[in-house]
């Protein structure tokens, strides 16, 4: 059990990133934790309506240029952060493992997916060409061109604290617009060193910001006319805040909220990839994941299939190595703090209370390795959930998964549309004829067919339905593209 060297060896003293300048903030600070070791490792501003006052100003002074230069010049920076991305990849990674908890393996994984919007967004000058149309009536020609917009703000989860702004930020600044983030003030460090790596890849001051911070930073963006338009990604319950304060003053929004996966097994499935499967989509990233199965939906009366399947699961599940991320051989990491662990502990007596039946239980799990337990738990299986039970309804956000079981296909799918959210959902089975019938009526905005994190490549936007869901357009590839940017149709003709 070998430790990899952690990256930060001593005390961060987090600072803002405005105008170019880091700026000390002038707000309560607070620490920012490695929920394996429980040592703080930073210590986090929460930043005053003054500063993000100071750097929407700064961001709207700097679109002025930035908006003025070419499509090519403005993604050279981006290939210059491209670059400097990969040759920080380890050290970017590592630091997530600490700030957030994940295993070594989960952080590389997201540093790469971060990665790819830097590099789809590289293709701006291509992705963002308008269209025309000559004669539209004799002599006369119309066209229509894609502009940016002026200042966008974007709010980030604590789950995936490097990709998620970046599923917006490098397409806002490609396209020409200039940005303030505010990430979570659990995990601040990653896009911190994000823009230590866009200050050195020569993009000019004010284009790309950072202010620390909680509800008043949000406050200060929903309020200030200058801010065009906010992404946002957390749980629903704020995602309404966003959606409303958007709405009441005219900015555009994304907002991709919260999440109840269902995977539905059917009969016919390959049992061993299944399984194999269901382990990272349950319990990758500590079930931490907008994406992770929440409810396992097995579909048939063949008892000798269901208890096989169920008995496989339980077994290779308890043998989950559930640790510290920064040892390669972990396959679990905490939860983020303790107030999420008590959280995810409530529901697990919830489960107990209504009757579910728990085959594991991960209060009782061993961790490997001398850490305190304060932020672990060990993956948790309930059977014998029923759809109208809290822990079948409700978001848990931790490594629990709910076995149902259903007669048929059609079942499966009345449960999953009864459920208010529509994030993701799966399906695993041999048939063609079943998954066709499950992408097309199953309202869920990002579908996996034997795949059970359904998670869309930067090309495609990251989709969400129902709950999940208040916008129109989506974070990643041409929805973000048409979201950074206005229409202007023209039409034109010559005397
Ligand atoms: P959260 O809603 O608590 O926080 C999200 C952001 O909003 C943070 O930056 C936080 O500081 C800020 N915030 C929190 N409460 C606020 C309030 N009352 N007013 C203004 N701002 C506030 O979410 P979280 O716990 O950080 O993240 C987990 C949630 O995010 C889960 O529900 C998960 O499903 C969801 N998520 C969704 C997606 C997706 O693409 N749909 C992706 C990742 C995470």
């Amino acid at each position: 059990m070998a430790i990899l060297e952690e990256p930060i060896k001593e005390i961060l003293k987090i600072k803002n990133y405005i105008d170019g300048e880091w700026i000390e903030s002038e707000g309560d600070i607070k620490d920012v934790i490695n929920p394996a070791t429980d040592k703080v490792i930073a210590k986090v501003p929460i930043s005053t309506k003054d500063e993000i006052k100071k750097a929407v100003e700064a961001a709207s002074k700097a679109f002025i240029e930035w908006r003025k230069r070419t499509p090519l010049s403005r993604v050279r920076c981006l290939f210059r952060l491209k670059e400097l991305m990969e040759e920080n990849f380890e050290e970017l990674s590592r630091i997530m493992t600490m700030e957030h908890g994940k295993t070594i393996d989960e952080s590389r994984g997201e540093t790469r997916r971060g990665i790819e919007n830097v590099e789809v967004a590289t293709g701006i000058p291509s992705l963002m060409m308008g269209y025309n149309l000559e004669d539209i009536a004799i002599g006369i020609d119309e066209y229509l061109i894609r502009q940016p917009i002026g200042v966008f703000g974007i709010i980030g989860p604590f789950n995936f604290p490097f990709m998620v702004p970046l599923w917006f930020a490098p397409y806002a600044v490609a396209t020409g617009n200039t940005i303030i983030i505010k990430p979570s003030s659990e995990v601040p460090i990653s896009q911190v060193k994000i823009a230590e790596l866009v200050d050195e890849a020569g993009f000019p001051s004010g284009v790309w910001n950072i202010v620390n911070g909680g509800r008043t930073v949000v406050s200060g963006m929903l309020d200030n006319p200058v801010i065009k338009g906010i992404a946002f990604v957390g749980s629903t319950p704020t995602g309404r805040i966003i959606y409303k304060g958007c709405g009441d003053t005219g900015k555009r929004v994304i907002v991709q909220g919260g999440a109840k996966n269902f995977i539905v097994v059917m009969p016919d499935t390959n049992i061993d990839r299944t399984i194999a499967a269901l382990m990272t989509s349950f319990f990758g990233n500590t079930g931490q994941r907008c994406l992770s199965g929440a409810n396992l939906v097995i579909v048939g009366n063949n008892n000798e299939f269901y208890k096989r399947f169920v008995d496989k699961i339980v077994d290779t599940t308890s043998k989950m190595r559930v640790g510290y991320g920064l040892d390669e051989t972990t396959q679990m990491g905490p939860i983020r703090d303790k107030g999420k662990k008590g959280k995810v502990i409530g529901y697990i007596k919830n489960g107990i209370e209504e009757g579910a039946r728990l085959r594991l239980d991960g209060r009782k799990v061993k961790i490997i390795g001398d850490y305190p337990e304060y932020c672990f738990l060990g993956p948790t299986i309930f059977e014998d959930v029923t759809p109208d039970m809290k822990i079948a309804k409700e978001e848990i956000f931790g490594p629990v998964m709910n076995i149902l079981r259903v007669k048929n296909l059609d079942e499966a799918i009345e449960i999953i549309h009864n459920n208010p959210f529509g994030n993701a959902a799966s399906i695993f089975t041999s048939s063609g004829k079943f998954a066709r019938e499950f992408q097309y009526k199953v309202q869920c905005g990002n579908i996996g067919i034997n795949i059970g994190i359904a998670a869309p490549m930067a090309f495609f936007p990251f989709s969400g339905m129902k709950d999940s869901f208040f916008g129109v357009l989506h974070g990643q590839g041409r929805d973000a593209i048409i979201f950074f940017t206005e229409s202007k149709v023209v039409i034109e003709r010559w005397f």
